[in-house]
């Protein structure tokens, strides 16, 4: 007689084998799928907080080098954009040294087409990393997600925090001529794109709203979006080193203050 231990094996269909039954393993995948609908939202939050924080972080790196260029070159800002040996560079080219040549720091984190630190160009133009930070040609067509403020620029008007040396506007700005740094907007979530006409100029913002002194600097008259990237709303640096969101239809640009400009009350 044999013993009643080893009487041949389990089947697969044993009833008290191990595994799930069909309704166990959908409750399972059911509850894992609530669980995940409650958690993605606030780590979709959380990712979005901090780029939000990376953002204003590389904004104040680019202010305090704007101060050091101005303590290095005589108290001026650094130009918009300037001829230089045949070439035309931005002022991430000038700020690039005191950034510890950095090329993140001009990107917002939120922003994924227009990323200078890949030297990235608007299409048909492809991509140029070879000019990131440099005095070369195509430098101020790489495109990136934060942009200076040059508004409120025309000749004998008020003068704009970022200008240019002749031949341009002639318009370049000193830090003793900021009025209330607290109140001027030097870098911001930037997205310039001028009628079409310079599609590359992603360099440098634009008026939000409100009104203005010349309508091609307003994006609300030109019908830009702008960049809105952090929850319908933009991160902006101020001279003073503080940076902020803001929504950016709140931003003044009127007779009371303005933002976009060295003077206090440019209009
Ligand atoms: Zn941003
Ligand atoms: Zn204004």
């Amino acid at each position: 007689m044999r013993c009643e231990h080893h009487q041949g094996t389990p089947t697969p269909s044993s009833k008290s084998g191990p595994g799930f039954t069909l309704v166990e393993l959908l409750v399972v995948v059911a509850i894992i799928a609530v669980l995940a609908s409650l958690l993605l939202p606030s780590l979709a939050r959380a990712k979005g907080k901090a780029h939000q924080v990376q953002c204003l972080n590389h904004q104040k790196q680019l202010v305090l080098a704007t101060h050091l260029y101005g303590s290095d070159n005589g108290d001026w800002l650094p130009p918009i954009q300037m001829e230089l040996r045949g070439a035309r560079p931005s002022w991430r080219t000038f700020l690039f040294p005191l950034v510890g040549r950095s090329a993140g720091v001009f990107d917002c984190p939120a922003e994924r087409k227009d990323v200078y630190a890949t030297g990235n160009r608007v299409p048909p133009a492809r991509p140029n990393p070879k000019a990131i930070g440099l005095q070369v040609a195509g430098e101020n067509e790489l495109c990136s997600g934060i942009g200076a403020v040059n508004v409120h620029w025309l000749p004998g008007g008020a003068q704009p925090p970022f200008g240019r040396p002749a031949p341009d506007e002639d318009n370049l700005c000193r830090w003793n001529r900021l009025e209330k740094p607290v109140q001027v907007i030097l870098f911001g979530d930037g997205n310039s794109d001028f009628d079409g006409i310079w599609p590359n100029d992603r360099w440098w913002i634009w008026k939000e709203m409100g009104a203005a002194n010349t309508m091609g600097f307003n994006r609300a008259t030109e019908g830009d979006p702008g960049a809105f990237r952090h929850n319908r709303r933009s991160n902006y640096a101020f001279a003073d080193g503080h940076a902020a969101i803001h929504d950016p239809s709140m931003i003044p640009c009127n007779r009371e203050s303005c933002w976009w400009s060295a003077k206090a009350s440019p209009h």
